[in-house]
């Protein structure tokens, strides 16, 4: 695709979502969840194949062009971005590693915006120690039976296809993890929504129980052995489209409360012309400044195929934390005002909250960012 084409592109990926997300959003702060026409409209736009190879009826694209359009969507819908977002990964998943029978199956539906998918880690039981995952899967007639719970996954209440991690030997531990491709429609599996102002309706946020789920041995499409490391791999690049997210919500409602300030006058002048008031934007701007500067150079790190795991960590840590920092700042700026459902300040709060714990939760990116940057060698004059 050429660089005009590509920014053609972007700027139908805009149009849709501060036009056709954004206005529905509104609805989706107070419980309701997005139409069937606004996923079918993401499909038009080939939203559910970003990365998935044209031959395969994606759009070819890369990593880089993921990131952007997580930010354009998150500006509109935190929940609504990592909604699509989700369901291309599996859609990418597919197409790289399952088998033809499989990936014929079910591609052109998640493509075509026909139905969800997911990717399940997290357990009642299991978040962050991913060792500790109880979901089994064990051989039988030539195949495998699954058993277990996965909860809090995006898109789990709806999704058609889930990529579930279980164990197969617990003995081995993240060795004996493997990953199946689990049709969420078939016998043995008990999907629930789960609801709170936090996990927002339009992240289909929800979770399943597997009892004794049978598949045949062609849907283990990460063996045990490899699916840990893989996780491990294409994390650093969720992390940073993640941070990405918080770019874009970030910019969102500072051009919100901008716009406001240039609207609302106190005291006899428009509150843009109270200094006091104008800081809290000035300091916005400044910190949305630096966290897209580490986004950046997170997204350029993994692109160039170089080690992500520091650039991706602290993009993701700098990136919430602004977010969880400045959003409320930001809201109180308006007022009463910044609390209303139209507004996007609310919703995107509570999204940086969600933001800090998907694809490694803030605490334990601390600890990474500080093994990572550990000097190998004593410092000089040390
Ligand atoms: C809205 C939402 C969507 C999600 N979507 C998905 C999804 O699609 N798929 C999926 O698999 N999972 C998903 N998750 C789950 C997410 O990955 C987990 O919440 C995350 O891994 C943290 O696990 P936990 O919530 O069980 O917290 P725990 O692991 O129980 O940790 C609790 C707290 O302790 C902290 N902590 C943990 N270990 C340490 C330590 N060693 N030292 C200091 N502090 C520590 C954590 O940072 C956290 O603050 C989602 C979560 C949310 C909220």
């Amino acid at each position: 695709m050429t660089d005009d084409c590509r920014n053609e592109w972007r700027g139908r990926v805009r149009d849709f979502a501060e036009h056709r997300v954004r206005p529905a959003a509104d609805g989706w702060s107070l419980g309701n969840s997005p139409s069937r026409d606004l996923f079918e409209e993401g499909a038009a736009l080939g939203l559910f194949g970003i990365e998935v190879p044209t031959t395969l009826g994606g759009r070819g694209l890369d990593l880089a062009a993921k990131i952007k359009v997580s930010e354009i969507l998150a500006a509109a819908d935190f929940g609504f971005a990592m909604s699509v977002i989700n369901t291309q990964n599996v859609a990418l998943r597919l197409s790289a590693s399952a088998p033809d029978r499989i990936r014929d199956h079910f591609l052109h539906d998640l493509l075509a915006g026909g139905r969800s998918a997911c990717t399940a880690l997290t357990e009642p039981g299991a978040g962050s120690d991913l060792a500790a995952i109880a979901t089994t899967a064990e051989r039988s007639r030539g195949g495998w039976t699954l058993n277990g719970e996965k909860a809090w996954i995006i898109n789990g209440r709806h999704a058609g296809l889930a990529v579930v991690f279980a164990q197969t030997d617990p003995a081995a531990g993240l060795r004996g993890i493997g990953g199946f491709l689990v049709n969420l429609e078939a016998a043995g599996v008990d999907r629930y929504a789960i609801d709170s102002a936090f996990s927002q309706t339009s992240m289909g946020t929800g979770g399943f129980v597997l009892s004794s789920v049978q598949m045949s041995e062609d849907h283990m499409i990460l063996p045990p052995g490899t699916a840990f490391r893989t996780v491990l791999e294409e994390i650093n690049g969720a992390r940073t489209y993640v941070a990405a997210m918080c770019c874009g919500m970030l910019d969102a409602a500072i051009e919100t409360v901008s716009d406001y300030g240039n609207r609302r006058a106190v005291f006899g002048r428009k509150l843009k012309d109270h200094q006091a008031w104008r800081t809290v934007l000035d300091e916005a701007k400044t910190e949305l400044a630096s966290i897209r500067a580490l986004t950046t150079e997170a997204m350029r790190t993994i692109s160039m195929g170089e080690d992500g795991r520091l650039a991706a960590a602290q993009a993701k840590i700098a990136a919430v934390e602004t977010g969880q920092r400045q959003l409320p700042a930001l809201l109180h700026a308006m007022g009463a005002e910044g609390l209303r459902p139209e507004h996007c300040l609310a919703r995107h709060l509570a999204a940086f909250q969600a933001a800090a714990l998907t694809d490694g939760a803030t605490a334990l990116l601390k600890q990474q960012v500080a093994k990572l940057s550990t000097p190998t060698r004593p410092l000089p004059g040390a």
